[in-house]
């Protein structure tokens, strides 16, 4: 459910009509709605309800905007971070140091140092070999680090396979069958803490089935290693749970997640922790374009040419990813067309032989279900600059990212002196 509908034949953001954000901020242009964005949160924190105190880590990747993520620091959200630059977000949208969890297999020393000076809550740790790095810098700066394993439970997640971060191939994690070990021999490091084990096995999920199956590895594990003597008193069960992109798609439910989670950790008796994501902001935006051209293809529909490209909106390039693509004032009269960036790649397309409402240039669309990851992957491309970012809130709007311009980029470049 999302606040993304027609009045009067025209397509409205929360109170907000689309044409009005085009007109004052141009095209292209992400729209995210606060109240869809409270509500996601509300009905995950509803679905954990059977859980004694879950902490909900929103996954900063997915959607990094400062005011997006002060929405959910008010819902009393903290942050699952995968970058110094993101834990610096989090922290700047206020969100307690004690709510952050680090996850990423390739933190630097620099960026486990600016954690621990932080006092984030917890690092989930991705090697045994990240591990001993951070006992010695924590030593060394006077901390201790509260720590939780990353396990890789080798389960398909049964996603797009460049998601799919679970199975034994996938970088991330240590194996199981070796977790009980380096667990064991972390928790003797001075410098941390160990207190759990972690597991994410991919994003977008279509089924639960990939999940029950990781955490009864999981749960399995800690058992394993309270009968060696190790204390385990905190799991992640990190993020991954789908969402439709397609209207009339339908996947499993927060709450159908939550019952699910409830059964299968009824008797670990630990403190959960979760990382949802595009759970929580993929239908809470879209990305709001216009038509700049139609162009005749050989025999087949017409090109209709948009202003958002595949540097703006990466997924269907990236993925073969599915957006609903909507007219922002309908025509009501329906015909296939290819959707396409301006940008010089034939990667560059939204969507081929698509049937929908009939486009003239100057026309305003929507891409649906564009607020995780979303702008967060936007690059500057054919030189095309950065999107600009709004956020609106019943009947007000708020530009919440500027358009970066393409010669404000080009400013960050010099010819060296030799060369001039
Ligand atoms: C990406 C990621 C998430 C969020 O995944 P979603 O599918 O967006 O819920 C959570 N945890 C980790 C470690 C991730 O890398």
């Amino acid at each position: 459910m999302d606040h993304f509908t027609y009045r009067g034949g025209i397509l409205h953001a929360e109170d907000v009509p689309l044409p009005a954000i085009a007109e004052a901020v141009g095209t292209p242009v992400y729209v995210y709605s606060r109240a869809t964005l409270e509500r996601h949160a509300r009905v995950f924190r509803e679905a954990l309800s059977a859980l004694d105190n879950p902490q909900i880590a929103f996954a900063v990747k997915a959607n990094p905007n400062l005011a997006v993520l002060k929405v959910l620091q008010k819902q009393g959200f903290g942050a699952d971070v995968v970058s110094g630059g993101e834990l610096t977000r989090a922290l700047a949208a206020g969100m307690a140091p004690g709510k952050i969890v680090f996850s990423g297999v390739g933190k630097t020393h620099a960026e486990l140092l600016q954690a621990l000076e932080a006092g984030i809550g917890q690092f989930n740790l991705e090697s045994e070999e990240e591990g001993y790095e951070l006992s010695l810098l924590a030593q060394r700066h006077g901390h201790r680090a509260a720590c939780a394993l990353r396990v890789n439970p080798d389960v398909d997640a049964r996603t797009h396979d460049k998601i799919s971060t679970g199975k034994r191939e996938n970088k991330f994690g240590v194996p199981l069958d070796r977790a009980a070990d380096i667990y064991a021999a972390l928790a003797d490091e001075a410098g941390l803490e160990m207190r759990g084990i972690a597991v994410h096995i991919g994003s977008q999920l279509a089924s639960l089935e990939p999940l029950e199956d990781a955490f009864g590895r999981v749960g399995a594990l800690i058992g394993q290693l309270r009968k060696r003597g190790c204390a385990v008193t905190h799991a992640d069960l990190g993020g991954g749970l789908g969402v439709p992109y397609k209207a009339g798609e339908v996947l499993p439910t927060p709450a159908e997640y939550g019952a699910m989670v409830a059964r299968v950790t009824r008797d670990w008796n630990v403190a959960l922790t979760f990382e949802p994501g595009r759970v929580i902001a993929g239908n809470a935006g879209v990305l709001l374009t216009r038509v700049i051209r139609s162009k005749r293809s050989a025999g087949g529909p017409p090109f209709v040419i948009v202003d958002a490209a595949m540097n703006d909106l990466a997924r269907p390039a990236l993925y073969g990813a599915w957006h609903d693509f909507d007219a922002v004032e309908p025509s009501g009269e329906l015909a296939p067309a290819h959707i396409v960036g301006p940008i010089c790649e034939t990667g560059d397309t939204f969507a081929m032989d698509r049937m929908c409402d009939t486009l003239a240039p100057g026309d305003l669309a929507v891409f649906r279900t564009a607020g995780a990851y979303g702008a967060t992957m936007a690059s500057s491309y054919n030189s095309r600059g950065f999107v600009a970012e709004v956020l609106v809130d019943g009947d007000q709007f708020a530009v919440v990212a500027d358009r970066i311009p393409a010669d404000a980029i080009m400013g960050a470049e010099r010819v060296p002196e030799w060369l001039a």
